[in-house]
């Protein structure tokens, strides 16, 4: 029998969405649902089963699948397990055999792997890397991670986590605890929720200093990163401060990430842009511009962040606001970079 369809499951810190998907990439079915607080992995399958269940029953039952693929975050793809995922309860500190689990209520095969190497593989097949063989896919969301493709071939390493560009450290003096547990990693500062983190740190200083802010107007132990995202958009001037000092720090290690494959080659470093519903435009510059200070203007054109065109997520015109946005910010650059 012709199997023509997969399930895509995208496990977030947050969201899980899921979606069947045809061979040429068009997703026919889709659903969500919160990837929530549950305490143990088969309570959290039990919430999730029947809606795969659903759609699959929906596209024709179980004999039309090749398969089931799931990205998560610290999936493994040599064991199909999530290892140790410290935003995620029902895998923190503990090896979840999901890909089995997930077979078992199904019945259609499955494989899994870490959210960013799946969503590289998506890019790379379908989005905006089609055709590239080089490249970083960088997914800023609950967590900050990282796929790493070398001659079409995402990297896995020696036990399936290799590039896990999250933890390198930013910050060696007094950093910040890491989800990993150690101090001063990017994470701790360019996720969604370290963002709820520094507006809270600002917001207090500002109280301090006698400034105004709208996020005062919030309980801070519940910012979140989308309340930022909205004072800023309304102009308040530390949220804007809070995209800002982010801003710099995805630079600051940006700037370092393509010399993994040679700088000059062929690199293009790519960013999946989904921690808030959209995105306050100004943060992108910011990123983009810090990335090219610290790397001298020296770039070739075809160095520059991309936010990604595939996945189940619907982002389309803020994305293709920063995509423009961005092209505009590198040709801009380079051309003074040649005139000096
Ligand atoms: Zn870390």
């Amino acid at each position: 029998m012709v199997k023509p369809y997969v399930m895509g499951v995208d496990i977030g810190g947050t969201n899980t969405v899921f979606g069947v998907v045809d061979a040429r990439g068009e997703i026919l079915y889709r659903g969500e649902i919160k990837t929530g607080n549950y305490e143990e992995a088969k309570d959290y399958l039990a919430a999730l089963a029947p809606h795969l269940n659903e759609l699959i029953e929906k596209a024709g039952g179980k004999e039309k699948f090749n398969g089931i693929g799931i990205g998560a975050p610290n999936g493994n793809f040599y064991t199909g397990t999530i290892e140790n995922a410290p935003n995620m309860k029902w895998a923190k500190g503990t090896i979840v055999p999901f890909a089995k689990m997930v077979t078992d209520a199904t019945g259609i095969p499955c494989v899994l792997t870490n959210d960013a190497n799946a969503a590289a593989m998506g890019e790379m097949t379908y989005g905006v890397a089609k055709g590239m063989k080089h490249f970083i896919m960088i997914t800023l969301g609950t967590g900050v991670g990282s796929g790493i493709v070398i001659d079409g071939k995402v990297v896995y390493g020696n036990d399936g986590f290799a590039g896990e560009l999250g933890h390198v450290i930013m910050r060696r003096q007094n950093g910040r605890i890491c989800g990993c547990g150690r101090r001063g990693c990017l994470e701790a500062y360019a996720s969604a929720p370290s963002m709820a983190l520094t507006a809270r740190e600002l917001t207090e200083h500002a109280k301090e200093k006698g400034k105004t802010t709208l996020l005062a107007s919030y309980d801070l132990d519940k910012l979140t990163s989308k309340d930022v995202h909205d004072a800023a958009l309304q102009g308040d001037e530390i949220a804007k401060d809070v995209f800002r000092l982010t801003g710099e720090i995805l630079g600051e290690a940006f700037a370092d990430f393509p010399d993994f494959f040679g700088a000059l080659l062929a690199p293009v470093l790519l960013v999946f842009l989904d921690f808030v519903p959209t995105i306050f435009p100004p943060f992108y510059l910011i990123l983009i511009m810090v990335m090219l200070i610290i790397s001298y203007l020296v770039l070739e054109p075809q160095v520059g962040l991309e936010p990604t065109t595939y996945g189940l997520q619907n982002r389309c015109s803020t994305t293709e606001l920063l995509r423009r946005t961005t092209k505009t910010i590198i040709a801009e650059s380079l051309n003074k970079a040649k005139c000096c």
